[in-house]
């Protein structure tokens, strides 16, 4: 199973303006020597070195994820801005043809989770198919409304596509060929489903949007299905530990910190950091994973059997 994140930003897109495009360059030039800068070539591979904060950024695109299974299924997660990226790349095989099938699962229809969608080029191509999963019912219903005229000058039905829905329940596996797949409610406003995907003995799971504070930690047990053993967990740690208690508690998304502790509790391999608040830039998401890790250097076991990441758009994991 090979995953590929499009979008990791939260709540809406946050493109880098001049100013801090600017800071990085200074950055860039007052760490160069003069040898890094001689030829273009030089120029290059010294780009090449720096940290992805200072040579570009993690990134503003809201959540999308792409999934390819053992047996070639796509399967893309979430809908934010990032899935235009990955429309574009999809065009130029089979989508762009009218011959192109995937499945989309989307985790609820808060803007940043479906707002990708109108503009997905491949899903206005006749003779594409799209399956749908969603643990809300009415999913149809949600995305016509997006997509009404008052919003947006293409309705969906419009999109040319063949467009199947399939409505979830949650805590009931779902299979698309031998890909095993379970969703499960999480804490969030509205509602949110997080996503288990289980392909051969590899285990991913994508929990984004989700609120975990010290009541579901009372309550954890009824997760433990849910996140037990993944060989990938993205995690929504959209806020400091501060925030998540203090200042913008009940806003529904948690910190790197609770993330850890979930993370260290059902022996996941490799916990990525998700769904970035879009008043965070590169510098600030610089001090999240560092204060992350010293979070998690605190527990020796933790620390040797756990590897943490920060999520960055173009982000691949091969499981
Ligand atoms: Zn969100
Ligand atoms: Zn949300």
């Amino acid at each position: 199973m090979k995953v590929k994140l499009w979008g990791v930003r939260g709540s809406y897109p946050t493109p880098l303006n001049t100013e801090t495009i600017e800071e990085k360059i200074v950055k860039a030039l007052t760490i160069a020597r003069p040898g890094d800068i001689s030829s273009e070539e030089s120029v290059r591979l010294f780009v090449k070195s720096l940290p992805l904060s200072i040579r570009g950024t993690y990134g503003g695109n809201t959540s999308c994820i792409e999934v390819r299974t053992s047996t070639g299924e796509l399967i893309i997660v979430d809908c934010g801005s990032g899935l235009s990226g990955l429309g574009r790349e999809l065009m130029s095989g089979d989508f762009g043809k009218g011959r192109g099938a995937a499945n989309i699962f989307i985790t609820h229809t808060h803007w940043d989770h479906i707002h990708g969608i109108p503009f997905f080029t491949p899903v206005y191509i006749k003779g594409n198919r799209f399956n749908f999963y969603s643990a809300f019912p009415d999913l149809k219903e949600r995305m016509d409304y997006q997509q009404a005229e008052t919003h947006f000058p293409i309705t969906f039905d419009n999109m040319q596509a063949s467009k199947r829905f399939f409505n979830v329940k949650q805590d009931e596996n779902f299979f698309i060929n031998d890909v095993k797949i379970y969703t499960k409610s999480m804490p969030h406003p509205g509602g949110a489903y997080g996503i288990r995907i289980e392909d051969g003995d590899k285990v991913f799971v994508y929990t984004s949007d989700c609120e975990f504070g010290i009541h579901e930690m009372d309550d954890i047990h009824a997760y433990d299905d849910f996140f037990k053993d993944a060989d990938v967990l993205l995690f929504d740690a959209q806020y400091t530990f501060q925030e998540s208690l203090i200042d913008k508690i009940s806003w529904g998304h948690s910190s790197a910190s609770i993330a850890i502790d979930i993370a260290a509790r059902y022996n996941v391999k490799n916990l990525v950091l998700f769904h970035h608040d879009p008043n965070y830039n590169d510098e600030k998401l610089n001090s999240v994973i560092s204060n992350a890790k010293s979070y998690m250097h605190v527990n020796k076991k933790v620390a040797e059997t756990l590897q943490l990441d920060l999520a960055y758009e173009g982000m691949e994991f091969n499981l």
